[in-house]
């Protein structure tokens, strides 16, 4: 079948991207599902900043890729040996997908599955094939997804059934922004009810971690970014204080807001000064957990008898430790309760063909999840 798709051919082409057009939204010839694949109708597609990392060359992938990979749609057709999903239930994309055989994922660490990580390097799905061409041309696929496309052929591995009661647009965001923040608050950094918490850099991700902090009833949520509407919007759902990251003594203030320090504190804007403010600003004995994705050859000078006298503990989180099959409908039932307000995180609805331009406003830091609606003409 034919399928609209947004492809990326060259990579750190100069912003504003309205203008240089790193994608292109082209029709390509897409395969019917092979074993244990399943071919998805794409409803709503977010754009996050590990496709702005593709793009701006920042996250190296092999070209010509189909890009996006936070997404929510319904199933159109099962591969040979899928079972247990039907036509027409709401899914969720998983940018990570998980074989369930090798050892993290046999020891519960799915997020770190190793033919999951080989094959989303490489560009194919989990089973190692590609299923979209061009004039006999395979295209790689973006960490098994392929989102920003009006269908989409993903292994079952990268697939969660959800409730189908959560709007597409909301649940897109479930996808990555709040798998990955949510996670690293609840699963990376187990924080305790009555706990400090910070989270320096609020985009979707950093936003979710907010929320998280929140359900999981932190005794404060401290919010920091350059962004004066974000602080006033993470005001405005409950953090008890927020901080501009751009004034000289944010520092000093953080830690005179929290009586010397957070518990536990959050870098989630994959830039180095975030992960140092996020260091300097968690107490004596306190976590700091790191989940933005810096640049690969950014280096973090660090004191390291810091890390013995005062007891500190460092931890990466990728994709919030999850094992989605548990937490994702965990997450959804909090969002259907009303208790985790998932849709405050979404700024714009976009069409497809307005998508170099949402990456523009993306890099800008203006809002905080923009979303592709397939319908959109
Ligand atoms: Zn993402
Ligand atoms: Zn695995």
């Amino acid at each position: 079948m034919k399928t609209r798709a947004a492809l990326l051919y060259d990579v750190g082409l100069p912003q504003p991207y309205e203008n240089s057009r790193p994608l292109h939204i082209e029709e390509v010839e897409l395969a019917a599902p092979g074993a244990n694949e399943v071919l998805v109708r794409i409803r709503a597609a977010g754009l996050c900043h590990s496709d702005l990392s593709v793009i701006n060359g920042d996250r190296p992938r092999p070209t010509p890729m189909a890009i996006g990979h936070e997404a929510a749609g319904t199933v159109e057709a099962l591969g040979e040996g899928v079972t247990d999903l039907r036509i027409g239930e709401h899914v969720v994309l998983v940018f990570m997908p998980s074989c369930g055989h090798c050892l993290p994922c046999a020891t519960g660490r799915p997020a770190l599955c190793e033919p999951g990580a080989l094959a989303n390097g490489a560009g194919t799905l989990l089973g190692g094939g590609r299923r979209m061409t061009q004039g006999g041309n395979s295209i790689n696929h973006h960490l098994g997804c392929s989102a920003f496309s009006d269908y989409a052929v993903v292994s079952r591995r990268s697939l969660v059934a959800i409730d189908d009661r959560v709007e597409f647009e909301h649940a897109a965001l479930f996808g990555c922004a709040v798998l990955t923040g949510m996670g690293a608050v609840l699963n990376t950094a187990g924080i305790e009810a009555g706990a400090s918490v910070a989270v320096v850099g609020l985009g979707g991700v950093g936003f979710s971690s907010v929320l998280a902090a929140l359900a999981a009833g932190a005794g404060q949520v401290i919010a920091i970014d350059r962004v004066p509407s974000k602080l006033s919007l993470a005001k405005a759902i409950g953090a008890s204080h927020v901080f501009d990251a751009s004034a000289p003594d944010v520092i000093e203030r953080v830690r005179e807001a929290s009586s010397g320090g957070v518990d536990y504190a959050f870098e989630m804007a994959g830039a180095i000064a975030a992960l140092d403010c996020a260091y300097r600003i968690t107490r004596r004995g306190g976590v700091t957990v790191t989940a933005g994705l810096a640049n690969p050859a950014a280096l973090w000078p660090l004191q390291a008898v810091s890390l013995v006298a005062e007891e500190r503990t460092v931890k990466g989180s990728y994709i919030g430790s999850c094992v989605p099959t548990r937490d994702l409908p965990r997450y959804v039932s909090l969002f259907l309760q009303g208790r985790l307000p998932v849709d405050k995180l979404l700024s714009e609805r976009i069409a497809l063909t307005a998508i170099n331009a949402g990456f523009d406003r993306l890099a800008r830091g203006e809002g905080i999840r923009q979303v592709v609606m397939m319908d959109t003409p």
